[in-house]
């Protein structure tokens, strides 16, 4: 038989036999650890995240569960699942950083990456060079040789520039770094990193992948075995990995993962393409618009182009706020990826501890707002939204 596709993995998610028959749906082990007649199994299940199941902060079966549908997924030899996203991020940028080091990363990111990069640079001496997510010659120009990791996002938040994968991990190959790239944006339905030659893959999994706003929860998905058994020890000592009933939660929504991306993609594509050729809206930033500066790369790259998108209005600030305080459908709100349509207004909420420079660097104007699409019915979304720009 072929390799089975995204579809029909995710539905069928591998269950460990009990006697004679196996559960349908992943059980959840709600117990804080296990017992042993081996002393010697329990021994060598501290030591590895693929032997006997011990203690919770260190291995536990949703979550092994969890990381094995995802690592499949990605096409990773292994995965390690965290409280959030945060922790799968963390737990790899400690793990392969020390002081003195440098890394490079994509200047767009994430907030709540940067902030944390911010303070490996100010407290343990690290170092950071910013290159445009889409130039290889840029990110070899920038390596040192106390150069460790190369930082990359599929696509970024919230104007969704998308990264040239291929290129970016290629010079970073090149030069003997570590590529880590946040897939959280496109999910493994839109992009497998590794196929494009990632090291490492992490994901926010309280967004796409549980896609239901009820869970947080992260997970790194390694394309090679040491990377994966070095990074789970790190994890087990930061005491970032996942909790079993958020591994459950996250794994029920797994299984519908393909089937909400379709209705995501094509909910952003038409209310991409209607705000564009709207007169209150100035731009509208989403990948599969050929007015995207992505646009080309995005088109080899994804065969789709995600949830979330971005549109400035002509009024700026004033009438990114009134559009906020108008719309009734859509819910003003942080995060992305469930099935309800949240908007807010970066400049004043994700991203208001940047400077003007940063806001700039990452897109962001003072009339920006970054809608994350849901599935609800794409014309009930389309009068919400013209009723609030009118
Ligand atoms: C939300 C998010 C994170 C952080 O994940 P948490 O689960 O909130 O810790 C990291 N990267 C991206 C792209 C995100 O959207």
């Amino acid at each position: 038989m072929t390799e089975l596709r995204p579809e029909t993995r995710t539905v069928h998610l591998p269950q460990p036999p009990l006697n004679g028959s196996r559960p349908i749906a992943v059980p959840l082990y709600q117990t804080s650890g296990f017992a042993f007649d081996d002393p010697a199994v329990f021994a060598d299940g501290m030591n590895r995240p693929d032997g006997a199941f011990v203690y919770g902060r260190l291995s536990n079966p949703t979550v092994r569960a969890l990381e094995e549908a995802v690592a499949g997924l990605e096409g990773g030899a292994g995965a390690v699942a965290t409280g959030s996203g945060m922790g799968a991020i963390n737990s790899v940028l400690l793990c392969l950083l020390q002081p003195g080091d440098h890394l490079i990363a994509q200047k767009a990111i994430y907030g709540g990456t940067a902030a944390m990069i911010n303070d490996l640079v100010a407290r343990f001496g690290i170092e950071v060079t910013y290159v445009p997510e889409d130039d290889p010659e840029a990110l070899r120009a920038a390596v040192r040789p106390s150069t460790k990791l190369v930082y990359l996002e599929t696509i970024a938040n919230p104007v969704t520039q998308v990264a040239d994968l291929p290129g970016m991990c290629a010079a970073a190959r090149e030069a003997g770094l570590v590529s880590v790239v946040d897939n959280t944006f496109a999910s493994p339905v839109l992009c497998r990193p590794i196929e494009h030659g990632a090291d490492v893959v992490v994901h926010s999994t309280t967004k796409y992948l549980s896609g239901h706003a009820d869970v947080l929860g992260g997970i790194a998905v390694f394309a090679g075995d040491e990377l994966y058994r070095k990074v789970w020890k790190y994890a087990t000592y930061l005491g970032a990995t996942a909790d079993p009933f958020a591994a459950w939660l996250t794994l029920r929504g797994i299984q519908t993962l393909p089937l909400r991306m379709e209705r995501h993609c094509a909910n952003a594509r038409e209310l991409a393409t209607r705000l564009d050729a709207h007169p209150a809206v100035s731009a509208v930033h989403w990948p599969g618009l050929p007015s995207h500066p992505s646009y080309a790369l995005a088109g080899k790259l994804l065969p789709d182009f995600g949830g979330v998108f971005s549109f400035d209005l002509v009024g700026g600030r004033a009438a990114g706020e009134r559009f906020m305080s108008s719309v009734r459908v859509a819910l003003l709100a942080p995060s992305l990826g469930g099935v309800e349509t949240l908007i807010l207004h970066p400049a004043t909420t994700s991203h208001k501890s940047l400077t003007a420079e940063e806001l700039a660097r990452h897109g962001i104007g003072e009339g920006t707002v970054r809608v994350a699409v849901g599935i609800e019915h794409v014309e009930d979304l389309w009068a919400d939204f013209a009723q609030a720009l009118s």
